[in-house]
């Protein structure tokens, strides 16, 4: 793994070197990948499946080679069952959307977990509303970790789909999904697992998994924005609606009706982000490279040895802070870590406060509600101070959090 590879990290911001700990939020991208997209449209950009021309024909080879390279990466069985969307808040949409034509009556349930990120809750909202089903939410233990009693108890006859996140894009916990998976084919229930921040951290197999459908995105994992996939059952999608139409999802077209295309085209209305999906086949590629248990096995260090610093830090500055609340402290984690910081009277030093010096001293943080509001409110607070590492992040950056958390402290207490 070379830091170097990731230009954007060689600068000062407000004349601080560079520490970016938001990776959570998008990811930075190495030069192979910013190279791919300036080689595609300099030397073969057409657009793609139309055309009888050359551009075109290396295009569209692009375009299935880079969606073979990803179905590789997530074990899927055929490149067939890899959809490319805009991101994993499209893919939840299109889910919800057509699974939801197909399969949702009123009174049917849908279940999620109480520390969802919003792409995971509003898309399932706005489907109850349309068909008037019910959302049901998975309760968490005092640990934060998800109550599977709990969650048994609410599968039933009238549960339809279970959608819930691999890795909590807040408490970075990796929620037990092959359990959750077991429990919810015991009673002939499909799963959707939310990817979004479990791809960028963890070998993913959805095969191993048994996962009906994943969604990921690819700008979290070193890949450009505007480009994310939706992984399918075969059997699954083959009974779902297209979601759009238009373009190369149609079969054929005439004014008595519209037949459609076979999978994966039948999901891919409109000209595809062809760029995107060939410079995350390479971004995939870097990974791949770089090896995906080396960066999580760097990753988990990473997070371990931050929680060990915090720990440290609150010990030494225990006159001036009564403690550093670390969610899901010791947790399995992948990549993302959470905590807030109290003073010595026990209040509250607000996030949004550390945030802003923090950023003041290099070190881009995410403080807020994180787009996971009733986890935050589960956790009665106004939002968290979260750090999300890549595979360029080093032990030396989280010292340096550290320094500018205990000057950030000095300043606020
Ligand atoms: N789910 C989770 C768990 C996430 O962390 C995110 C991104 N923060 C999303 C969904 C949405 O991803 P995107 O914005 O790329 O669609």
């Amino acid at each position: 793994m070379n830091r170097s590879d990731f230009p954007i990290l060689n600068q000062q911001v407000h004349g601080k070197p560079l520490v970016y700990f938001d990776n959570a939020a998008t990811s930075q991208k190495p030069q192979c990948v910013i190279d791919a997209i300036s080689e595609a449209y300099s030397t073969w950009n057409a657009n793609i499946h139309r055309g009888t021309h050359h551009l075109s024909q290396v295009a569209t080879a692009k375009h299935e080679e880079a969606r073979t390279i990803l179905a590789n990466m997530i074990g899927a069985k055929s490149s067939k069952e890899v959809l490319f969307t805009r991101g994993t808040t499209e893919g939840l949409n299109m889910l919800a959307f057509s699974f939801g034509e197909a399969f949702i009556r009123s009174g049917d349930e849908i279940t999620v977990s109480a520390m969802e990120h919003h792409s995971n809750i509003v898309p399932w909202q706005m489907l109850c509303q349309r068909k008037n089903a019910v959302l049901r939410v998975i309760p968490l233990r005092d640990d934060l970790t998800l109550d599977l009693a709990a969650y048994e108890h609410l599968l039933s006859p009238r549960t339809k789909l279970v959608s819930i996140a691999h890795v909590s894009n807040v408490l970075g916990i990796i929620n037990p999904v092959e359990e959750i998976i077991r429990l919810a084919h015991a009673h002939n229930v499909p799963v959707c697992v939310d990817g979004a921040q479990s791809a960028p951290h963890l070998p993913v197999n959805v095969q191993a998994l048994d996962c009906d459908f994943f969604v990921c995105s690819g700008h979290k994992m070193y890949a450009p924005t505007g480009i994310g996939l939706l992984y399918g059952k075969e059997q699954w999608l083959n009974q779902l609606p297209p979601y759009q139409g238009g373009g190369e999802m149609i079969q054929h077209v005439s004014w008595e009706g519209t037949t459609y295309n076979e999978l994966p085209y039948r999901f891919e209305a409109g000209t595809p982000d062809y760029v995107g999906s060939y410079a995350w086949g390479v971004a995939a590629q870097y990974m791949q490279q770089c090896g995906i248990e080396t960066i999580a096995a760097h990753e988990k260090q990473l997070i371990a040895y931050a929680e060990q610093q915090l720990n440290a830090l609150a010990a030494e500055l225990s006159s001036q802070i009564s403690r550093i609340a670390i969610y899901a402290a010791g947790q399995k984690k992948a990549g993302v870590l959470s905590f807030n910081i109290y003073d010595a009277a026990g209040n509250l030093i607000h996030p949004f406060d550390l945030g802003t010096l923090l950023d003041q001293l290099g070190v881009a943080v995410r403080i807020g509600h994180h787009c996971a509001e009733p986890l935050i409110t589960h956790l009665q607070v106004p939002g968290t101070i979260r750090i999300s590492f890549g595979l360029y992040n080093t032990t030396d950056e989280v010292d340096l959090l550290i320094a500018a958390l205990k000057r950030a402290i000095q300043i606020l207490v």
